[in-house]
């Protein structure tokens, strides 16, 4: 129940406790994930700049071939093929090895990439999944799964792309500048006053779209929030008769988004019907000037030709750094995402911690003075100096007002949070001085009866409670849980299904395989959180007969959402305002007329409704 509550409670408070400021980037843990793929990283560096340099290399050689070319038509010496056959397979072979390289430094920036990102997933999800209980009060699931799936492919491909992409052109830039200086310093002159302002320009106009697009994204979005909130609430939607106004308020934000849509596209035929004719009117204007250079031979053909493909791989590398900008901007912020939860070490250390062993154990629970406010909502406290005994091999239950802070304090033996003041002591030992891998795993079995199946077979899922136990382990728990008989009856046996994808069981046979989950570790002491919710009258016998057989022989704390079943209970605590009011046997308590038999009437009452 504390879970199934903290959904619906934590709201509010967590956007105190939930850092608006974005984190920083940490290179130094960038580094540590990088470092094992150094000599990858290091080759893909070294290929992608000796592609680099061989794009450099091609325009000069193509101008070397226009040459060769032009020599001909003007001569007419010796035959065509013999003249051009040198060049050309020269150019050839610089062809392959640029082929090579880049196959080379693809696959090899792809292994690196691949490697840390799966390095990275696998170490956030160790570091999430070892999160105190709190730390998932505070984030949204949905928000962390998102840590490990989209922003890590986010810093991925930007990783990938700044180092391919970003080397590239960096190199072709500052090489083919060099390479157009010394073909024509002149030509080069003009370029440098033209092409930087054509960039310029085309960046200005380029991300003013791109907030566009955004916006017009986001517009999307809002539509589908809309659709999905209706869809998904169809219910009460229907039951209001509400279907015409959900769709006047999808049109709307559907026309909206449409006509951003349309002004986002506008402004992209525009920006490329400008830039299509600057960069003709470029190559119109380099041929136009160099054409005077040539006449007055100041510069050959060839020249002029390695100068125009030179100046187009400039004014190609140049947009695509400035898209990388963008690029690093976002891997970073991703990254950063990615790093936050890295380092953050759970308040509630896993292991570590004395033991008692199995022999001596006794099983005795006491719940010292306790003052506890969740980590989520500071201010509201929900036990306050709370003290309780669970004697050995005693059944006491717990009953109250729902929100009263019951499950709290079974959440509190589990350790799932420490205590704000107080203590709570296993035979005498602050529970905080135990060895907490143990204590869950071995002392304390929880049974949540609104239970939890994952997607694997059921004998998987019982085994759960204790991973190396035998195949009789689990069918003796089961069998004690009242669950073989369910389970042999299903043709695939112990190997069935269950969880999303698998057959759909019934709440009472959950129950009792959550029940035979935490019977297999053998447990001293049992926690039992109660359905809230009513099971019909069959499976409620067979699972309350299956409690009574795993409760003997242990110290077992029910926490009691409905009264009829705990009318056998060794001790009944009334729970009221964070702390125990009443304290009896059934009889006792009833025959005291206070709030336990207030609570009994009002049951029998809704019951009879
Ligand atoms: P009960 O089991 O008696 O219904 P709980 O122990 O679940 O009561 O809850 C006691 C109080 O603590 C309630 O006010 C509830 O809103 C609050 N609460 C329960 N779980 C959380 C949580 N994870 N984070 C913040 N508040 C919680």
């Amino acid at each position: 129940v504390a879970c199934c509550e903290a959904d619906d409670n934590n709201n509010a408070p967590e956007e105190v406790i939930l850092k608006d400021s974005v984190p920083d980037f940490k290179w130094h843990i960038l580094w540590e994930f990088v470092k094992p793929q150094l000599f990858a990283l290091i080759g893909a560096v070294v290929l992608a700049f000796g592609a680099a340099m061989l794009n450099i290399q091609i325009p000069l050689m193509l101008g070397d071939l226009v040459n060769v070319v032009a020599r001909y038509l003007r001569e007419h010496s010796g035959t065509y093929v013999n003249e051009i056959k040198g060049p050309a397979i020269k150019l050839l072979g610089l062809y392959a090895i640029q082929g090579l390289l880049t196959t080379g430094y693809i696959i090899l920036l792809s292994r690196v990439g691949e490697r840390v990102a799966a390095d990275m997933r696998k170490t956030l999800f160790a570091s999430l999944i070892r999160q105190d209980v709190a730390f998932f009060d505070a984030n949204k699931t949905g928000q962390l799964v998102n840590r490990l799936t989209a922003d890590i492919q986010e810093f991925k491909s930007s990783f990938k792309l700044v180092i391919s992409q970003g080397l590239r052109s960096i190199t072709q830039t500052v090489g083919c500048f060099v390479s157009l200086y010394i073909i024509s310093p002149k030509l080069t002159g003009l370029t440098v006053v033209v092409l930087p302002c054509l960039v310029g320009a085309g960046a200005i106009i380029g991300s003013f779209l791109r907030k566009l697009s955004r916006l017009a994204q986001e517009q999307v979005a809002k539509a589908t929030e809309v659709a999905d909130e209706a869809l998904g609430n169809v219910r009460t939607v229907k039951a209001f008769a509400m279907e015409e106004r959900e769709l006047q308020l999808y049109a709307h934000e559907v026309d909206k988004s449409c006509e951003m849509n349309e002004n986002l596209g506008g402004g992209i035929a525009v920006f490329q019907g400008l830039s299509n004719v600057a960069l003709n009117c470029i190559v119109l204007g380099t041929i136009f000037a160099g054409g005077t250079l040539i006449s007055s031979d100041e510069m050959s053909p060839g020249d002029l030709m390695s100068f125009l493909v030179a100046s187009q791989t400039v004014q190609r590398s140049l947009a695509s750094i400035s898209i990388l900008f963008g690029q690093v901007v976002r891997g970073m912020s991703a990254g950063a995402r990615v790093f936050e939860y890295l380092s953050l070490k759970p308040t509630i250390p896993l292991s570590g911690g004395g033991r008692i062993p199995f022999h001596s154990l006794i099983g005795r629970v006491d719940f010292m003075n306790i003052s506890f406010s969740y980590p989520t909502r500071p201010g509201h406290e929900v036990l306050k100096k709370f003290s309780l005994t669970l004697p050995p091999c005693k059944t006491v239950a717990i009953v109250g007002e729902s929100g009263g802070g019951k499950s709290t304090v079974a959440s509190l033996l589990e350790r799932f949070y420490d205590p704000t003041n107080g203590v709570v002591m296993l035979d005498g030992l602050d529970i905080r001085t135990l060895d907490l891998a143990w204590l869950r795993g071995q002392v304390i079995g929880f049974i949540n009866q609104e239970p939890v199946l994952f997607g694997s077979s059921i004998m998987e899922n019982i085994r759960f409670g204790k991973p190396d136990a035998t195949d009789a382990e689990v069918i003796s728990a089961a069998k004690q849980s009242n669950a073989h008989r369910f389970i042999m009856s299903f043709p695939d046996g112990y190997n069935t299904m269950v969880g999303e994808r698998g057959v759909a069981l019934s709440g009472g046979q959950k129950q009792r395989i959550a029940i035979a989950r935490a019977l297999i570790k053998n447990p001293s002491i049992l926690v039992l959180d109660e359905a809230t919710s009513a099971l019909d009258a069959e499976s409620e016998r067979v699972v309350q007969e299956a409690l009574n057989r795993a409760t003997r022989g242990r110290t077992v704390l029910i926490i009691a959402h409905r009264l009829s079943t705990i009318q056998g209970a060794d001790l009944i605590c009334v729970m009221s305002n964070g702390r125990i009011v009443e304290a009896g046997t059934h009889l006792e308590l009833l025959s005291k007329g206070g709030l336990y038999s207030d609570l009994i009437r009002r049951q029998r009452a809704e019951g009879q409704k």
